[in-house]
């Protein structure tokens, strides 16, 4: 545990090191849950963007993209259900005077009666050897039955609880399993209390009679407002989708942990709208492409894994998470969603605006349902970020430390480095970097040693340096050098652009 929490701070002092992600205004000391991309940053996040961009839409010949106002009709919150229900349940501790939310708590308290099971598991896995049988182990096993009924009845306790909004029985709860505060070790807890995430500002001016409107908590509803718009101009036949990529802000209780949970973060929502009773379907097929779509960067399934929601929303009718083995464990990193006609029925109630969709085969009309596929770009970029963290001893006992991005999401594909800052060299390199950067985003740099320039390649995950010198201008030949291997190969600078582009190519 202690050395994933160092792993975390190194990765995070290795992002403000590199220019990959800053406090925001942080000559102020900073701003709570809220962060900079820096230039290396903003270069990975876009690359994420583009590549969510391409495998939705480019990819799919009936899923077009939009870009929806941050700022909507205030009714929009209403029809969406986040003006009544958008709501976390938190609990203060008054020794600490820390916020928690109060589900989490409980939660985490589930988490660690599960890490006993696990243990038992490995305990018998161990003992019994090759005739494991760990079906049968954990339905039989005395003790991992009492624990696994413990999880249950506690579970059922919480969410009925949240459900019918009894927050009153949900601090008994936390009192009765003695979940203290993970600071302090305090049990000294006020009630909970319904805290409601968006945020809020006025339009117009006061004097005027402003109006109170909201920051988007999810793009997701920019979507469902323009659902005639798009299926009417773009002809749009079911099934097909609408993807957005776009800022999202919720006033998040506990916001720590860096990038994983902001205040103002981004989204890439992609709804898919099906005809009724063909929803879960279409469920199990974005829920397997989305899986397809992670591995595709290269990081093994073993980091992934699907959690099914235990709680479903008042909207969802199924609902599966993506989550990913971030440096504090598995977490949520993306959402599956069958959200049923929902959020367009309630649209269609609130705007009194028909929206449905006359099905020519079916010779009916009805209101679609719709499939939601929902990932953070923040979360996906501490995903990439903390997989491809590698500290290396190398063979001569030194030590680097090598980003090993996929490569088409790296900042920089390739750095064209002169060996030496005379002869001729730069102005050779100089050359080659005006080549190459209209196709591919290139470094040029002279200062320092080769070594100390490798190095600082590595560390932003550059796949490729490129070297010139004094053979170069003999032969029009250079050394190419990837990152992972540190090899290197003497190639014709006719070459570079098509060995380049090769390491890029992905399918998503
Ligand atoms: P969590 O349970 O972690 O709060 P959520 O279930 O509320 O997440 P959704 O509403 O499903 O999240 O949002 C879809 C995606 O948006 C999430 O999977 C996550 O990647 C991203 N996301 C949500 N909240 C935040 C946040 N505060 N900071 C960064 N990314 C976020």
């Amino acid at each position: 545990m202690a050395n994933n929490e160092d792993k975390f701070k190194k990765i995070i002092a290795h992002a403000k090191e590199y220019g990959f992600v800053f406090q925001s205004s942080e000559i102020y000391d900073g701003l709570a849950a809220a962060y900079d991309y820096g230039q290396y940053g903003v270069e990975l996040k876009n690359n994420i963007k583009n590549y969510w961009w391409k495998s939705m839409v480019q990819h799919h010949e009936n899923i077009v993209g939009i870009d929806a106002a941050i700022f909507m009709h205030p009714t929009t919150w209403k029809a969406s259900g986040h003006i009544d229900a958008f709501n976390d349940p938190m609990i203060d501790n008054k020794d600490s005077k820390k916020r928690y939310r109060a589900d989490v708590l409980v939660e985490n308290h589930i988490a660690k009666i599960e890490g006993k099971i696990e243990k038992e598991v490995k305990k018998a896995s161990k003992r019994f050897g090759e005739n494991f049988d760990e079906q049968q182990f954990v339905s039989t096993n005395p003790r991992v039955v009492k624990y696994k009924e413990q999880i249950e009845s506690i579970k059922n306790r919480l969410y009925s609880a949240l459900e019918e909004e009894r927050l009153d029985d949900v601090k008994s709860l936390i009192e009765e399993l003695g979940i203290v505060d993970p600071i302090s070790g305090s049990r000294n807890w006020t009630e909970v209390r319904q805290f409601n995430l968006m945020f809020s500002t006025q339009l117009g001016s006061l004097s005027e009679g402003a109006n109170t409107i909201y920051l988007r908590p999810e793009t997701a509803q920019g979507i469902f407002v323009n659902y005639l718009n798009v299926q009417k101009t773009g002809r749009m036949k079911i099934p097909f989708g609408i993807a957005q990529i776009g800022k999202a802000f919720r006033n998040e209780i506990v916001a720590r942990q860096f990038i994983f949970r902001m205040r103002e973060f981004e989204q890439m929502e992609m709804q898919f709208f099906v005809r009724p009773g063909e929803e879960l379907k279409w469920f199990e097929y974005w829920k397997e492409q989305r899986m397809k779509w992670h591995l595709e960067m290269g990081i093994p399934q073993s980091e992934y894994r699907f959690h099914e929601h235990d709680k479903l929303a008042h909207y969802a009718n199924a609902a599966f998470d993506i989550e990913f083995n971030f440096p504090m464990g598995f977490k949520e990193l993306e959402g599956i969603h069958s959200r049923t006609d929902f959020d367009l029925k309630s649209h269609q109630d609130h705007s009194g605006k028909k929206i449905q969709y006359f099905d020519p085969e079916l010779n009916d009309s009805y209101v679609p349902y719709v499939v939601e596929t929902s990932i953070g770009v923040d979360r996906t970029f501490l995903a990439v970020l903390s997989y491809s963290y590698t500290e290396e001893k190398l063979e001569d006992g030194s030590e680097r430390v090598v980003l090993k991005l996929p490569p088409f999401l790296a900042p920089i594909k390739a750095a064209v480095l002169p060996l030496v800052k005379k002869d001729g060299l730069p102005e050779k390199a100089l050359e080659i970097f005006d080549g190459l950067k209209y196709d591919y985003m290139c470094f040029y740099e002279e200062k320092d040693s080769i070594g100390k320039r490798y190095r600082r390649q590595d560390a932003i995950g550059t796949p490729y340096c490129i070297t010139v010198d004094h053979k170069t201008l003999e032969d029009n030949t250079v050394t190419i050098r990837e990152r992972d291997t540190m090899k290197q190969e003497r190639v014709g600078i006719d070459k570079l652009s098509e060995i380049i582009g090769a390491k890029l190519k992905f399918n998503g």
